[in-house]
């Protein structure tokens, strides 16, 4: 692989890491602009996790509210409906892009619901979530860690379209897509969400706080418990963090009755 790629990777890499960290950019004057990779993981963890569920004032916009931006998504009875409802969608500028509208797979009655950030290209071209690199390994916690089917849990995403070059998704984008996300999240009624990465956790619980001192914890969202966790994108680049992933999944297999599988974890 030539050089410039090599270095292009490695730079993406590395900022994709530092964003589900939770720092929003590079440093530039204060300190080395070459941090190792230790440090920012030191930093990102030197507070410690609260304990109890987090209900920003923020997330309490009501549904009538929140609906209020689409007239009739209110009176969408089950997902058939809403996916209709969003139809080949042109409210934000995410459409220009995509190819296919990613709305979400599994079982519509789900107790367990994971929340991404938004489609890559594996999942544009496919229309469906987590069908790439990452969503191989969510489906690994799924079905190897979990011992559940992936067609038994509810996949979706914060965003339904591709951001172009997996960017993060934009303010207007996200606030466009939302309340199609809540009202999924309403007609699943999932006992437990299981929150993937800063992006979507930020988002969903309308803070910035990093994913480091996020995750572990159970918080809210929309009245239904919602455990955050690191994207498997992140645990691909670090793999030593899927045990803090395991720690988490395990607090959701508690909460929802179910025993641990006595086999290896993903
Ligand atoms: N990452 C996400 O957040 N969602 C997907 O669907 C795929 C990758």
């Amino acid at each position: 692989m030539p050089t410039d790629k090599l270095l292009l990777d490695s730079m993406r890499d590395y900022i994709s890491q530092i964003r589900e960290e939770g720092m929003d950019g590079l440093p530039m004057k204060d300190r080395p602009i070459n941090l190792a990779r230790d440090d920012i993981r030191r930093t990102a963890i030197i507070d410690k996790p609260q304990t109890t569920i987090a209900t920003p004032s923020a997330q309490a916009v009501s549904s009538v509210q929140l609906f209020s931006k689409y007239p009739g998504l209110e009176k969408t009875g089950d997902l058939a409906e809403l996916q209709s409802f969003i139809g080949n969608c042109t409210r934000c500028k995410l459409h220009g892009g995509r190819t296919n509208l990613v709305f979400g797979v599994g079982d519509p009655k789900a107790e367990l619901m994971f929340i991404g950030e938004g489609p890559g290209a594996d999942e544009d071209a496919k229309g469906e979530p987590f069908v790439g690199r990452a969503g191989q390994l969510l489906t690994d916690i799924i079905e190897r860690g979990m011992g559940m089917q992936r067609a038994e849990v509810y996949i979706c995403n914060v965003v339904k379209c591709r951001p172009p070059g997996n960017r993060n998704p934009e303010p207007d984008e996200v606030e466009a897509c939302e309340p199609f996300l809540f009202r999924q999240i309403e007609i699943v009624k999932p006992r437990v969400i299981v929150g993937l990465g800063t992006f979507a956790v930020q988002s969903v619980l309308k803070i910035k706080t990093p994913i480091s001192k996020l995750r572990g914890n159970w918080h809210e969202v929309r009245g239904i418990k919602m455990m955050p966790t690191f994207h498997p994108a992140y645990l691909l680049r670090n793999p030593g963090d899927k045990r803090l992933v395991w720690s988490d999944i395990q607090e959701v297999m508690k909460s929802l009755g179910r025993s641990i599988p006595g086999r290896a974890r993903p």
